[in-house]
């Protein structure tokens, strides 16, 4: 690895000299002697690993991951343009195709999941699409947990159809259901747990067990779960992807997305339909994130024990009527939530009494917790579902889905949780005032 850094590095050197004073840095010229006593890096714990995973410096020793913004890269010779061209020689060609930051991300993210590969896209929706469409075909069947984020479920209910592919939605408990739509050849299967907003726990194992026996790839958005509290390729899922948007970035920053399986799924699958249609990630984003993985672990952590607090409080509160948290014993697959996961969410869902109106009330009177409908985020927001992120969902569908007019869904950030109740407790005012 570090030789081909130094090799791209003393190339682009060259390149540069013109009429600035020559400028050819000691340590481009000749490899640095090889450490042959570290550590093997898969013998460290999952923090140290957030931090040090994938990291490939240059030959400057730079403390923190190079940002290589650049479009493009260039070549020594004709000869190496071609070589690249024709896979004989490992060199980057273009930054839609592959960029060293982007590169370093997607070694990092795979660690940190257990995958073979893993493609960085420029959205979450960039993942979920790609990861779809890169696989199937007209006359092909998609089978899908009814409960997805809104965009997803346009892509099944809406995109696919429109390319001759038949989809089928199945509700996430029903494993008659699922029985029944996966008894047939099917291309691919697209399912999120916990799901968004209400949290439905989905059982990720007998899911892919079925799917498998008909042929199809399965495809976990765990978003919600994050990468930390629940491993889909171990549950048997074939593809994980993820809104970076969300906790990887968690700072409400940059856009991103990631789609992680085997080598060969990515490579022969992803990749060829990824960069055809220039769904990259840029380096820009690759890198902010980089910094920021390195916090994701303390401040999930710390997120999700703010929400059990929060949870648990709001549980308790008068007006509020059910409270929808994988973490606590009154879940409806909490059992199951505690096989699949290592923890509960950073976020949690409620429904307020008084229907919309009391939704409204309860929101407006916060002071701290903003409205928004970003989520994973450092910073707490609440949205209403129903008139938001799921609008666009027949009135029978949200109601399917468990929607009321009085949910709410909230993103537990790092604020004292103190603080948040105590935020909560104007909500809880207002809707008792109304
Ligand atoms: C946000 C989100 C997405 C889409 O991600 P973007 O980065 O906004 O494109 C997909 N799935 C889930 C579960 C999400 O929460």
């Amino acid at each position: 690895m570090v030789s081909t850094v130094v090799h791209r590095l003393s190339g682009q050197c060259r390149a540069s000299t013109g009429n600035w004073p020559a400028f050819t840095p000691p340590c481009l010229q000749e490899l640095p002697p090889t450490m042959t006593d570290q550590p093997d890096p898969k013998s460290f714990r999952p923090a140290t690993r957030l931090i040090n995973a994938g990291l490939e410096r240059t030959p400057y020793g730079e403390t923190s991951e190079a940002m290589f913004l650049t479009s493009g890269f260039v070549y020594d010779s004709a000869e190496q343009a071609e070589g690249t061209f024709t896979g004989d020689v490992s060199h980057y060609q273009y930054t839609r195709f592959g960029n060293p930051t982007v590169a370093n991300l997607e070694r990092r993210l795979c660690d940190l999941e257990g995958a073979e590969a893993c493609a960085l896209t420029s959205t979450g929706m960039g993942a979920v699409s790609s990861a779809l469409l890169a696989q199937v075909r007209a006359g092909d069947r998609v089978v899908a947990s009814r409960a997805l984020f809104g965009s997803c479920h346009w892509i099944v209910s809406e995109l696919l159809p429109r390319y001759g592919v038949e989809t089928v939605f199945v509700d996430g408990g029903d494993m008659a259901a699922w029985k029944e739509a996966l008894s047939k050849p099917t291309r691919a299967v697209l399912l999120e747990s916990p799901s968004n907003p209400m949290l439905d726990v989905l059982d990720i194992r007998m899911i892919c067990d079925l799917a498998h026996k008909v042929g199809a790839t399965v495809v976990v958005d765990n978003v919600f779960a994050t990468p930390l509290y629940q491993k889909p390729l171990e549950l048997g899922a074939d593809v994980v992807v993820y809104s970076c948007t969300k906790h990887i970035d968690g700072q409400g920053r940059v856009l991103g997305g990631a789609v992680l399986g085997t080598e060969k799924w990515i490579n022969e699958v992803l990749r060829p339909f990824q960069r055809n249609t220039g769904n990259s990630l840029s380096p820009f984003n690759a890198w902010v994130m980089l910094k920021s993985i390195e916090t994701l672990a303390l401040r999930v952590n710390a997120m999700t024990q703010n929400a059990a607090k929060v949870a648990d409080f709001l549980a308790e509160a008068p007006g509020i009527a059910r409270v929808f948290y994988p973490g606590r014993k009154d879940h409806p697959q909490y059992e199951l939530a505690k096989k699949q996961m290592a923890a509960g969410s950073t976020l949690v869902a409620f429904e307020v009494e008084g229907g919309k109106a009391g939704a409204f009330a309860f929101m407006n009177a916060l002071r701290l917790i903003s409205i928004s409908n970003n989520l994973g985020d450092a910073r707490s927001l609440v949205t209403h579902p129903a008139t938001t992120t799921h609008m666009k969902l027949a009135p029978e569908e949200r109601a399917r889905l468990g929607i009321t007019d009085g949910a709410i869904r909230f993103s537990v950030g790092l604020e004292d949780a103190d603080d948040l109740i105590d935020d909560l407790k104007r909500g809880l005012a207002a809707l008792a005032n109304r």
